[in-house]
């Protein structure tokens, strides 16, 4: 079975670690490269290598020092070009959206997302140790693709339609914040429509990340996604 650990999820911060007994890989380096070290202190001798979505700050803040630490980096050549502070080109590895690539005991399918950033991607992961398929997508404001198959999900579920709406009814965000949000992350709504559109009938467990602190609501999130996936769900 894969395993799922998470060191920290949302607009402050992403970073993530998936185990399949076999090999271990990173996503995101979105904290700081000191953390994820410790952090994952135990997994790192089994380590391949960090996929990162896309270039803002709380994706792939410390890229470079992961670089320096040797682990190798995989990320479309759009977000490569927007990340500066990687002075160690050969940790580099370009990805393409729709093109499949094996890594260690992965194999790995970027596909594209939405979002405001240069080639924004999601991975789909299937472990030839585990025999099974993980989704990981976050900062989209929708998922053009369907998926078969899938065992494990790990989804963002920024917001929801309403706690945002009262966030700006409120002052706490502006109007044009609230635009922004709606074009680049993932609602409650939409993650529900996602989950309708697919076929859930070998998923064993989803993971919600990157909810939004201001304008989501953990528990209703995992209530709701339940209710709609009839799947266990834990909020990281
Ligand atoms: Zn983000
Ligand atoms: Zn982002």
């Amino acid at each position: 079975m894969i395993d799922v650990k998470c060191l920290a999820s949302g607009s402050t911060g992403n970073s993530y670690a998936v185990d399949d007994g076999e090999s271990v890989l990173l996503l995101e380096a979105g904290i700081r490269s000191k953390k994820i070290m410790t952090g994952y202190l135990d997994l790192l001798p089994r380590v391949k290598g960090c996929l990162i979505t896309h270039e803002h700050q709380d994706h792939a803040r410390s890229a470079g020092k992961l670089a320096v630490q040797g682990i190798d980096l995989y990320a479309t050549e759009g977000t490569f070009g927007r990340i500066t502070d990687i002075d160690r080109p050969y940790r580099k590895h370009i990805v393409r959206i729709g093109e499949q690539f094996a890594l260690a005991s992965w194999i790995i399918l970027p596909f594209e997302t939405e979002h405001d950033a240069a080639e924004p991607c999601g991975y789909l992961l299937y472990s030839t140790a585990a025999r099974e398929k993980l989704l990981f997508a976050t900062d989209t404001y929708y998922i053009p693709n369907t998926f078969r198959s899938l065992n494990v999900i790990m989804v963002e579920c920024n917001y929801s339609q309403k706690l945002i709406s009262q966030s700006v009814a409120e002052g706490r965000i502006p109007e044009s914040m609230e635009r922004r949000i709606e074009r680049s992350h993932f609602s409650l709504e939409n993650v529900k429509d996602f989950f309708l559109a697919n076929d859930m009938s070998s998923v064993r467990h989803i993971y919600l990340i990157h909810v939004s602190r201001n304008n989501g609501d953990p528990k209703l999130f995992k209530r709701e996604i339940e209710r709609v996936s009839g799947v266990p769900v834990t909020v990281l």
